[in-house]
């Protein structure tokens, strides 16, 4: 069989001239000029740079390895998948095994009330997705008005077109130009302040309203114990969709399908992507309750006209299912509750440190380590600096502008996680002794 894997930087890297991949969410100007961080391998919660040296991978990339790498079994069934029909359109009438049976195992596990399943490439282009399917269900029930999105401050939806434009964080706003202009943003721990925009805007010109269970990207930030009660009754009084981003938070990240059920509501659609797959082949969609669906599937010459190439992809669809299969089979809905427990109880040791303002975990396998005002401003301490002091101590985690953030595989042993901190608390004193 012909090598197909590359297992050395390409030579024409090697000379010292300015790649030609563009990273993604990345400052060319700095990284062009190399050496960049080349990921060879990965096995479990370990990764491996190209220079064979090993590091934690305290992230699951991101966020999305919820099973851990290297999983044989996964590569197998895309093998067999990829052997006996390797893609073909979901448009139209057509349809294909996987897709059917990954629809059919989504619909069962979701907290949404007789659901549909669109699937799609990814969690941004779900966001998309929802968000258009969210105004056309208004405008096919005679409501056209009905358009405005609200989202929550620190909410990450991605970054396509709706996605941009319902961004919690301003700079992923900026410099665009003129973004979907019915749009606002409330904070993201008040309920009362999603009551006072459907008011200040008009409930009769609200479509839906955008939440992650857990702020993830945006810094992981906890809903109070009766914050998506309330926000649920407030869709429901208002006539506002309640569209759920699970993207971070599904597939045992929270110990459950789709991390909403830790509150107990029903929402009228569900986001996911990530974890679906753990992320070994793109895969996101959108979990739709009937009631959405219903003027889709039960009228005549009303189809939502959207949808992507790839979506429904049956070798990802198989990926997804022996991904599933592992999530349930070693039960890592359960394991993943004690390592919320030990993750929190692990990072809340750094409350202490001088450079950090704040520990926000314990609810979901994440948490953010927030520096202080002082660190970041005064002292001119970045998260930037934290993290490339941790990866040169072998352990990747992620830097946004106020905290480092974990998110690890939920395979994670009580002693990775020790070394996880462990290396955190020590890259903290390293960067604070400069
Ligand atoms: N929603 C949430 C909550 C996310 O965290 C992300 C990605 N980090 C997205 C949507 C976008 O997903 P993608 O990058 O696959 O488009």
């Amino acid at each position: 069989m012909t090598e197909t894997v590359v297992s050395s930087v390409p030579a024409a890297r090697r000379t010292g001239e300015p790649g030609r991949l563009w990273h993604t969410f990345c400052d060319m100007n700095t990284v062009s000029r190399g050496p960049e961080f080349v990921v060879a391998r990965a096995e479990g919660v370990w990764l491996w740079d190209s220079s064979g040296d090993r590091y934690l991978d305290g992230t699951a990339s991101l966020w999305y390895c919820n099973a851990g790498h290297g999983r044989r079994e996964i590569a197998d069934a895309v093998h067999r998948q990829m052997t006996l029909l390797d893609s073909y359109t979901v448009y139209g009438d057509f349809a294909n095994l996987p897709a059917l049976e990954l629809s059919e195992r989504l619909a069962a596990h979701a907290p949404v009330a007789d659901p549909r399943v669109i699937l799609t490439c990814g969690g941004g282009e779900s966001i998309d997705t929802a968000a258009k399917l969210a105004r056309r269900y208004w405008a096919v029930t005679g409501k056209p008005e009905k358009t405005h999105l609200i989202s929550r401050t620190g909410g990450y939806h991605g970054l396509h077109g709706i996605g941009t434009s319902i961004s919690g964080m301003e700079r992923f706003r900026a410099g665009y130009g003129r973004l979907l202009e019915d749009t606002s943003v409330v904070p993201h721990d008040s309920a009362a302040a999603l009551e006072a925009e459907i008011l200040r805007v008009g409930p009769e010109n609200v479509a839906a309203f955008f939440a992650e269970p857990v702020v993830g990207a945006g810094g992981v930030y906890l809903p109070g114990p009766d914050y998506f009660t309330e926000v649920a009754r407030i869709c429901d009084r208002y006539g506002v969709l309640f569209v759920v981003d699970s993207v971070i938070c599904g597939f045992a990240r929270m110990g459950n399908w789709f991390g909403i059920e830790r509150f107990g509501v029903t929402p009228d659609m569900v986001v996911f992507a990530k974890g679906v797959s753990s992320g070994y082949v793109p895969l996101g969609g959108v979990v739709v309750s009937g009631r959405i669906a219903d003027p889709f599937w039960n009228r005549e010459g009303n189809p939502f006209m959207h949808g992507t190439t790839y979506a429904g992809h049956p070798s990802a669809c198989a990926a997804a299912m022996a991904n599933l299969d592992i999530l349930e089979r070693e039960d890592l809905f359960t394991v993943a509750l004690e390592v919320e427990r030990h993750l929190d109880g692990a990072l809340r040791t750094l409350a202490g440190h001088p450079l950090v303002a704040e520990v926000r975990s314990g609810l979901g396998v994440m948490g953010a380590v927030e520096l202080t005002e002082e660190a970041l401003t005064e002292r001119g301490i970045t998260t930037a600096d934290v993290f490339a002091e941790a990866r040169s101590r072998g352990v990747v985690l992620r830097p946004v502008p106020r905290a480092l953030l974990v998110s690890p595989p939920l395979i994670i042993t009580w002693e990775q996680i020790d070394h996880l901190v462990s290396t955190l608390a020590a890259s903290l004193d390293a960067v604070s002794s400069r």
